[in-house]
């Protein structure tokens, strides 16, 4: 998934990166509120880690004129302070989840993830197409009952295909979802990775799980899709 961080801290703004692009996820940062704001407008998060404490424009701000500009990206919101009172105000604002410095990592990682499957509507961390099985939190797959071993990008197209299961996903959908700003994509990177993670759910002759739209994208589906959809 694709994840905004915005933090001033250079400590903590890299530990963030660090965490959550190991656990898989495409990860881009800023250091301020404005840029925060132009980042949020124009490309679109699945999810942003957002400080409060910020120069320029502080978290607060940030939150009210992202969500005055219709941006639905999942926020969880960092404090430093522990009142009620700023808690609420931050939900009001429109952040989704709120946590409090200093905090686990492994929490942290846990509610970014929560957050993005409350936003595509999936309660369970345990994702069901078929046969096929993605447990998100335990980065495992299985097809039958036997287990994948997947990359972290194949896992990564695996999961955004998964979060829309039976419906249209785009070739630029995925490539937003898996790739941050920084990485140079190559025009056939998508269809490279999806045909080694077909190879991989297909072995031992299981039926094709993933199904192609010629110039339109990637349905993740027990059955193939009709073609007038
Ligand atoms: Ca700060």
């Amino acid at each position: 998934m694709r994840i905004l961080i915005v933090e001033d801290s250079d400590k903590l703004r890299g530990a963030l990166v660090a965490t959550l692009q190991n656990a898989g996820h495409a990860v881009d940062a800023v250091g301020d509120g404005r840029r925060a704001v132009i980042h949020l407008r124009t490309s679109d998060y699945d999810a942003a880690v957002l400080d409060v404490g910020l120069p320029v424009l502080d978290g607060m701000e940030v939150l009210r004129e992202v969500r005055r500009h219709s941006v639905r990206t999942a926020v969880l919101v960092l404090s430093a302070r522990d009142t009620v009172a700023d808690r609420v105000a931050g939900l009001r604002a429109g952040a989704d989840d709120y946590l409090i410095k200093p905090f686990a990592m492994e929490e942290l990682v846990a509610r970014v993830e929560a957050m993005i499957r409350r936003r595509h509507q999936q309660a369970s961390a345990r994702i069901v197409v078929g046969d096929l099985m993605i447990d998100t939190d335990a980065r495992q797959v299985t097809r039958a009952g036997a287990p994948i071993d997947l990359t972290k990008r194949e896992f990564a197209i695996l999961v955004c295909l998964a979060l829309r299961a039976g419906k249209m996903t785009s070739r630029a959908a995925i490539e937003e979802a898996i790739y941050d700003q920084s990485t140079q994509v190559q025009s056939n990177a998508v269809d490279s990775a999806i045909s080694h993670l077909r190879a991989k759910l297909n072995a031992g002759g299981r039926p094709e799980i993933i199904h192609t739209k010629r110039g339109v994208g990637y349905v993740l589906s027990q059955t193939a899709p009709a073609l007038n959809t």
